[in-house]
């Protein structure tokens, strides 16, 4: 295992659209073994391939005894609303409130390959959706309130 470079706001990688998982081999293993030490030596409560140079469709979070892996994630549905402050790890220092769904179902893939879904509430739906704009090429700052007074300092 080994802890990767986590790329900051304003590289270009992190505004890519990151593509789907096909192989289900030892390098995904590997890649997911080394986003949850990074993740964890950053104190973080997710991470996306992206944020480590990897274009690929691959999510790990973590919030208390929760460790989840997402491959190829998409979420099927979504309920309410809440509005809470968010960070992260490619924006370092930086917290701003976010419209998120208060519930959101998300169906991906195991590193074996079994499909699963998963359902967060509260800060475990902040988090998916937060990971999966990553893959989108989406910064939370993209959508914050304040996001883009941030971005015209930088
Ligand atoms: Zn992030």
């Amino acid at each position: 295992m080994a802890v990767r470079n986590i790329l900051k706001f304003g590289d270009e990688r992190l505004s890519k659209i990151a593509k789907p998982v096909t192989q289900f081999d030892d390098d995904l293993k590997s890649l997911l073994d080394d986003m949850r030490e990074t993740m964890r030596v950053s104190n973080g409560v997710g991470l996306a391939g992206p944020q480590i140079g990897v274009l690929r469709r691959v999510v790990v979070i973590e919030i208390d005894d929760l460790y989840l892996e997402l491959i190829n994630p998409e979420i099927v549905s979504s309920k309410g609303e809440q509005y809470e402050d968010e960070g992260c790890l490619s924006v370092p220092k930086y917290y701003d409130k976010v419209k998120r769904p208060k519930v959101v179902t998300v169906k991906a893939f195991d590193r074996d390959g079994k499909e699963f879904t998963v359902t967060g509430k509260k800060l475990l739906a902040r988090c998916l959706c937060h990971e999966i704009d990553h893959l989108n090429g989406i910064l939370f700052i993209d959508k914050s309130e304040n996001g883009q007074k941030f971005k015209e300092r930088r």
